[in-house]
């Protein structure tokens, strides 16, 4: 079971826990496209695969346009032949009160975790279709299946991508095509770090206690995540060979939340 030799799409994959992704699924033998809003920063990370002797592509891609999303994956059909993995990972946080959410951040952030899932989905879709069969992870978080104060928005939409996976693992089976999603717990990156003192602030305590007694609170043993734990758990569920799994939700949160 592995992606040697797979074309992986990636979106979000210049920062973060999908930078992980795609130096992981490289030094597996995967090709990877690195499809982000930062061109730049893609730019950087594709150059630093193929030095390693990889093969990468940086994509600009936006993923809440659609015409950006159809352009990004054609330019990676267009390099590589095909899409054999799809993770739809790009995405924000927003903290806020509901009662002084912004409506145009609720909808930024719903268009970039929703509209984005849905439209790189049904781009390599298509493409899997054609080509025989694929694999789609999303990446979705604890907050697919509970809930904090100040996150309406993120909540509310990774919820939304558990029933997405689940509607493609039904849609994409009689393709080839498996679908799961992959929840985190916190893991430090430019996300977490940025919102640390931003909930420090909107809660009246201080960054210290945001870290021990918000986000590891519930852990079993008061440790983050890390983008490797996350970059080990998507490696395996792309490689998985049978459809024997697909549709399910893999938590990955040092027991924060157990049971999906
Ligand atoms: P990050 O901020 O480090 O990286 C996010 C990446 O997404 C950036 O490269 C950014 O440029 C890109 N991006 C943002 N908007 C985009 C858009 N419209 N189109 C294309 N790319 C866009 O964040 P991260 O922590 O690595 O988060 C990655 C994913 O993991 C997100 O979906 C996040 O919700 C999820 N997640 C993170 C944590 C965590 O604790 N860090 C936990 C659970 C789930």
């Amino acid at each position: 079971m592995s992606v040697s030799g797979k074309v992986a799409l990636i979106t979000g994959s210049a920062s973060g826990i999908g930078l992980e992704l795609a130096k992981e699924f490289a030094a597996a033998g995967a090709k990877v496209v690195i499809a982000d809003l930062m061109l730049p920063a893609a730019e950087a990370a594709a150059a630093t695969l193929v030095q390693s002797g990889a093969e990468a592509l940086a994509v600009a891609m936006d993923v809440a346009s659609e015409a950006a999303v159809e352009a990004g994956v054609a330019a990676a059909v267009a390099r590589f032949g095909r899409i054999d993995v799809l993770v739809s990972n790009a995405g924000i946080q927003t903290i806020s009160p509901i009662v002084d959410f912004k409506f145009d951040d609720w909808k930024r952030l719903l268009a970039i975790h929703l509209d984005g899932a849905f439209l790189t989905t049904r781009a390599c879709m298509r493409q899997m279709v054609n080509t025989g069969g694929g694999t789609i992870l999303y990446m979705g978080s604890v907050h697919s299946h509970e809930a904090s104060p100040l996150k309406s928005a993120y909540v509310t939409a990774k919820h939304g991508l558990l029933g997405l996976a689940r509607v493609v693992a039904k849609e994409g089976a009689a393709h080839g095509i498996r679908a799961n999603i992959i929840c985190p717990g916190f893991v430090r990156t430019p996300l977490v770090d940025k919102q640390i003192p931003e909930q420090a602030k909107a809660l009246g305590i201080s960054e210290a206690d945001v870290i021990k007694n918000v986000m590891l609170k519930e852990t079993v043993d008061g440790e983050f995540t890390t983008v490797a734990d996350v970059a080990q758990t998507a490696l395996f569920l792309a490689g998985f060979e049978s459809a024997a799994l697909t549709g399910q939700s893999i938590t990955v949160s040092h027991g924060w939340h157990m049971g999906g």
